[in-house]
């Protein structure tokens, strides 16, 4: 009998795993799939981490998580500075001196600022959603070049349908700063993600290839409680209905050239192209000086679509109605003392990575 079995071997579950046995706690940990880190899960492909489930830049503001992290993985000094490619043109991401100028000619945050003034007064009142939100915070021109195509490739959803809080993830600077998070700690794990995990899980049990939702019965009676991070609808057997996620899928490519785009991220902003991006592997930890620009490189289409059964589920689609049904779902898991739901497919929530390891860790206390 183990005190826990924690179903999926991404972040959320290896955390809790590591801090479980740490404080003394037998578990056991099973995963659908044939490899462990969930969806941040890297492999190298010619010498290059390749992202396998999409671009995964480590950022955060609590000092506790930073330092944690760093006991498992030594962390290069990656910024993320995406660069959004509309029609051919190319502006600076976040939204910055850089972007304002590109889009309006300006040169000071005085001009830049009377602009965006200009073009927010076509919004009176709190912003009701993602379009009213976006234009209220840096005008009509950037909204239609940078945002609406891209965030309704990435959603499936018009942007007046969407919740205003998915924008409010990127920052506005009347500063010149690309980088795109606010946060004081930044990096990608030297020699990928799944190195990561595999330090977290380093002395504890693994099923891979266990679908636990198909094996329940027998793996609950292996364990006192239960850690489950797959989506909470699929674990009630969807008994109040389906949520909805968004999915996405990747075309990947080796190139016969060292550098294709000269970036780790280019957003396709417009809603012609159908890929939303192009992560190119390489410029996310290159290796050093002049053997960055020769041999070859790994590229990556990302696409998006409307979550399948069959696909891998990425995103919450937190609008209105599946908001409530979450809520009916929680308040189910809350009545269940046996099981604890975790990370962004357990909680629903456009989680980043490091709000999951806090997530974690701040759970894990209560199962210690
Ligand atoms: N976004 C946008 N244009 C961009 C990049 C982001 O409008 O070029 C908006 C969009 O609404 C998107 C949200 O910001 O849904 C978050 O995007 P990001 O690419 O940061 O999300 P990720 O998939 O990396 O979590």
């Amino acid at each position: 009998m183990y005190d826990c079995l924690i179903v999926g071997a991404g972040l959320y579950g290896a955390v809790t795993a590591r801090e479980l046995t740490d404080a003394g706690k037998t578990v056991l940990v099973v995963e659908r799939r044939p490899h462990i880190a969930g969806n941040i899960y890297t492999e190298a492909v010619e010498g290059i981490q390749v992202h396998r489930y999409g671009a995964h830049i480590f950022h955060t503001n609590n000092d506790a998580v930073w330092k944690y992290v760093n006991r498992f993985a030594e962390f290069n000094r990656f910024t993320n500075s995406p660069v959004a490619n509309y029609k051919g043109e190319l502006y600076s991401l976040p939204f910055n001196m850089y972007t304002f100028n590109r889009m309006w000619g300006v040169v000071t945050p005085r001009e830049a600022e009377e602009k965006i003034r200009e073009q927010r007064g076509e919004i009176t009142g709190t912003p009701r959603n993602l379009e009213e939100q976006a234009i209220s915070l840096v005008g009509r021109d950037i909204y239609e070049k940078l945002i609406k195509g891209y965030t309704e490739k990435q959603w499936g959803r018009p942007c007046d349908r969407l919740p205003a809080f998915i924008i409010r993830r990127l920052p506005v600077r009347l500063i010149f700063d690309n980088n795109y998070f606010n946060a004081r700690h930044q990096g990608i794990p030297m020699g990928g993600y799944t190195a990561l995990i595999a330090r977290l899980l380093d002395g504890i049990e693994v099923r891979l290839n266990c679908d636990y939702l198909e094996h329940k019965e027998e793996l609950d009676a292996l364990a006192e409680r239960v850690v489950y991070t797959g989506p909470i609808d699929a674990y009630y057997r969807f008994a109040l209905g389906r949520l909805e996620y968004r999915s996405v899928r990747f075309e990947t490519e080796v190139l016969e050239q060292a550098n294709f785009q000269g970036n780790a991220v280019v957003n396709y902003t417009d809603a012609e192209t159908p890929w939303t991006r192009i992560i190119e592997h390489k410029w996310f930890d290159p290796p050093a000086g002049e053997a960055a620009y020769t041999g070859k490189t790994v590229i990556s289409r990302e696409y998006s679509s409307e979550w399948k059964p069959g696909d891998e589920p990425y995103y919450p689609v937190n609008d209105e109605r599946n908001t409530a049904l979450y809520r009916q779902y929680a308040e189910m898991a809350a009545k269940d003392e046996r099981v604890v739901m975790g990370g962004r497919l357990g909680n629903y929530r456009y989680y980043d990575m490091d709000q999951v390891i806090a997530e974690a860790l701040e759970k894990a206390e209560t199962l210690k």
